[in-house]
């Protein structure tokens, strides 16, 4: 086939999400459509029962196309528009996730001029300062995010004067790609006081949802295939304080999809710098852009492994902007022109951010079941131990 492309290994799709409900049997979880949005990948999220969380209009008819119902769809973002509102009332979804008080008049208003009643949870910024990297965290006061502790209350006034929306829920979101699970005890607690606040005052929630967040091992993708989820609700189990009439959501993008994809290149150049020599790869920031974007880090192996000596490379791509680089000093195999290799863990906001800059052609997609241990592991473990 040819590349860059997109696999996506569809068996160990299905086991995470197996895993996750099994871990996660009373809470409701919706995937956060917006880290893969591939239809096949949906398709079977749907299947599991799984609600969505949709951040645009689009994504919600795409969830629709994909079977999610509308009555587990919820749709998040700042900057809904106008028209993104009407899709989401026509389509009945179960509720909106608010981040101003002006959205909630302009909710109001959609929903008067269309004659529909709706339901909205307000998204509130608990300032927490997650230990991720500074453009994937969304919980802290100076982010764009959510509506402020202390706005809450000027917030519930103004839902009880809008006759077309009804306050179900709390919504909290603290970033992404969270492997210290300190953050999300920071979280419950911070929870468990908002809410009490707020019911204290005699206000009734129905939901409490807690977003997504929860990382995954870029760096032992084959160790760790499946994410620990039973230790990341163990955390909500213990310390977020919750009554039966409240249900609990969570959701979950990266966790559920981020180590099911693999981006496959092909070296076109082996270059030697000054100091350095350079494996020029035919996949770029156009087909992943994490690595230029948030300095992520995919492990990178040999698709066949001839067991060559270790050699040391920058792994770069053909765009025309410094940053078009997946890794620096990297310790891999003897590379040569032809070489396959695998960008690990790109299930989750790879090909989603896929664009055509330079005029480049889209990466294929490719679909495989078979099951994980098919698949070789010497030559990453050289890797690992570099
Ligand atoms: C992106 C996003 C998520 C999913 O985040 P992950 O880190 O992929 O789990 C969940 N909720 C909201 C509001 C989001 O914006």
């Amino acid at each position: 086939m040819k590349t860059p492309y997109y696999s996506y290994n569809l068996n160990l799709l299905e086991r995470t999400l197996q895993d996750l409900i099994f871990e996660a049997k009373n809470y409701k979880i919706h995937y956060a459509i917006k880290a893969n949005n591939d239809i096949q990948i949906n398709k079977i999220i749907a299947k599991f029962g799984l609600g969505a969380d949709c951040v645009s209009g689009n994504e919600i008819l795409h969830a629709l196309k994909c079977g999610f119902s509308n009555n587990k769809i919820v749709f998040a973002g700042i900057g809904k528009s106008d028209e993104e509102i009407e899709i989401a009332l026509n389509n009945n979804i179960a509720c909106f996730n608010v981040e101003s008080l002006q959205e909630l008049k302009v909710i109001n208003y959609v929903a008067k001029r269309l004659n529909k009643k709706t339901s909205v949870a307000l998204r509130i910024n608990p300032n927490i300062n997650v230990d991720t990297h500074q453009y994937i965290k969304t919980g802290i006061n100076e982010n764009k995010f959510g509506i402020s502790f202390n706005q809450i209350l000027k917030a519930i006034e103004i839902i009880d004067s809008c006759h077309f929306i009804s306050l179900t829920g709390l919504h909290f979101h603290i970033g992404s790609q969270i492997t210290n699970l300190r953050n999300f005890e920071y979280l419950a607690k911070k929870v468990n006081f908002i809410l009490n606040y707020i019911e204290e005052k005699g206000i009734k929630i129905k939901h409490i949802n807690l977003g997504g967040g929860l990382g995954i091992d870029y760096d032992s993708p084959y160790e760790n295939s499946i994410p620990n989820f039973k230790k990341y609700f163990n955390v909500f189990k213990k310390h977020l304080t919750t009554k039966p009439y409240h249900t609990v959501h969570f959701e979950l993008g990266r966790s559920i999809v981020g180590q099911c994809g693999d981006l496959i290149t092909t070296v076109l150049y082996i270059k030697k710098g000054i100091s350095k020599k350079f494996a020029i790869v035919d996949a770029g920031m156009t087909d992943l852009i994490r690595p230029a974007l948030y300095q992520a880090k995919h492990l990178v192996v040999k698709c066949k492994t001839e067991f060559n000596e270790i050699e040391k490379y920058d792994i770069v791509g053909p765009i025309c902007e410094s940053s078009d680089k997946f890794i620096s000093n990297y310790s891999i195999e003897k590379l040569k022109r032809g070489d396959q290799l695998k960008i690990k863990s790109v299930g989750a906001y790879g090909q989603v951010m896929v664009s055509e800059y330079n005029l480049r052609t889209k990466p294929g997609v490719f679909y495989h079941g078979e099951k994980l241990h098919f698949e070789t592991r010497n030559s990453t473990k050289k890797l690992i131990l570099n």
